[in-house]
């Protein structure tokens, strides 16, 4: 497994002042990052106009949302209550584009409000055009094939259930023509962490879609790029997987009129890499020498969970006021009463130890866990041996920080239980 031996954005001396000020564990997101990751999103290529949005899901904190509404973003909300938190958070509805797997409720006040709904089933379909006849409406697609860094994360093909499957388009036209409705977005997302190729490749596929629904204006090709979180990945560059999907736009245009606008919605790369899990060796223990050596941190699955579900890798980079001699093979265990909670699982496999090779450590020593500022605060398992949840602060782009949420009062813990 390659080693880092240098933080992505965290050095001792600032992680110590970190760690003094707010405790660990913590997140820290660096703001030169989020900048920098907007700003090129925001560049994307495009032949007729971009809306860029935000899938907030990726880290729904009210600090980032608000950052990426000053920087020009959208928002992709995922559920009704994610709709209420970007709302919260100052963006206007008509900025909330809403492709859920459940629809809320409350779909309608929402879309009277302004927001804009995908229908992703044939059922919220249905329920779109009882409610708002003659109505304009946005469809997201299964175009039939799907990229993502495993299975847990590939939202597209016959085992995915995102998307209304695009060969069902007989079924879904005549509702449209039922409820006389304008389908005027056509939205596919096939999943996180996919292979430009096939990203390029659905983008086609994605504009016959766009060319079976003539009022349609926009496509939105969801998120998904990858990002290079460990030393040896290959990351995206957005302007080389965006230009050939330019020219295709250009392309439908000289055969069909059709200026087609562009919607993006990443999550992972905006958020992935500009934030690191802060957090302290706590104990050391071993096996012996036909077993292993531990090094347990004070943090895991309550705060990034992603190795224990996928085998997801991450940076992990002791800083130690006196560097140490020789290194040791640890395996990284997280702090919870479950086997499963590794921070050094074998790349895609949960269930197999990968140890890592790290410098000799002592109790107490500062860790980083690098490329956890997306789906991580977001996806854990919070509360689990009923940890609270831990701070997120902001590392300003003067160096400063910022508590942008305060640990967890352990008391709100059962504050909404009721006692007999
Ligand atoms: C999760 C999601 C995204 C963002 O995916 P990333 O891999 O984080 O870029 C975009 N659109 C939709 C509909 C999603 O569900």
């Amino acid at each position: 497994m390659p080693t880092s031996t240098q933080s992505r954005f965290l050095d001792y001396s600032s992680a110590y002042s970190i760690a003094e000020k707010h405790g660990t564990p913590c997140y820290v997101y660096d703001a030169s990052a989020l900048d920098a990751n907007a700003a090129a999103v925001k560049a994307f290529p495009n032949a007729y106009g971009l809306t860029a949005r935000y899938a907030m899901k990726a880290c729904p904190s009210g600090a980032i949302l608000r950052r990426f509404l000053a920087a020009g973003l959208d928002i992709d909300a995922s559920s009704g209550y994610e709709v209420r938190r970007a709302l919260a958070a100052g963006y206007a509805p008509v900025q909330v584009s809403l492709s859920t797997q459940e629809l809320p409720d409350n779909f309608a006040a929402l879309c009277e409000q302004g927001v804009l709904l995908n229908a992703c089933s044939l059922n919220q379909l249905e329920r779109y055009g009882a409610a708002f006849e003659g109505g304009e409406i946005g469809l997201r697609f299964n175009p039939g094939a799907g990229s993502g860094g495993n299975n847990r994360t590939n939202v597209g093909g016959l085992a995915s259930s995102f998307g209304i499957w695009h060969e069902w388009l007989p079924q879904v036209q005549a509702m449209v023509e039922r409820f006389k409705l304008k389908v005027v977005r056509i939205h596919t997302h096939i999943g996180s962490g996919s292979d430009p190729a096939v990203w390029q490749k659905i983008s086609s596929m994605s504009l016959d879609l766009v060319r079976a629904f003539p009022e349609a204006h926009t496509l939105n090709l969801g998120g998904g790029y990858k990002v290079a979180r460990m030393p040896d990945d290959q990351g995206t560059d957005l302007q080389t997987c965006g230009a050939p999907v330019a020219e295709k736009f250009r392309e439908f245009a000289a055969e069909t009129g059709r200026e087609i606008h562009l919607e993006i919605e990443p999550g992972t790369f905006l958020l992935a890499n500009a934030g690191a899990v802060l957090a302290r060796v706590q104990d050391l223990s071993s096996t012996g020498p036909e077993g292993y050596e531990f090094l347990k941190l004070n943090t895991g699955m309550t705060e990034l969970l992603r190795p224990s579900l996928y085998g997801a890798q991450h940076p992990v980079t002791l800083l130690q006021a006196e560097p140490s001699i020789g290194s040791v093979p640890y395996v990284i265990a997280g702090h919870c009463c479950e086997s499963g909670d590794i921070l050094s699982p074998a790349p895609g496999d949960p269930e197999l130890l990968a140890p890592r090779e790290l410098p000799r450590a002592q109790i107490g020593d500062l860790c980083v866990i690098d490329g956890t500022g997306a789906y991580c605060a977001a996806m854990s398992t919070k509360h689990y041996n009923s940890y609270p949840e831990a701070a997120e602060i902001l590392l300003e782009t003067d160096g400063s920080t910022r508590l942008i949420r305060r640990r967890q009062d352990p008391e709100r813990l059962w504050a909404d239980e009721i006692a007999e």
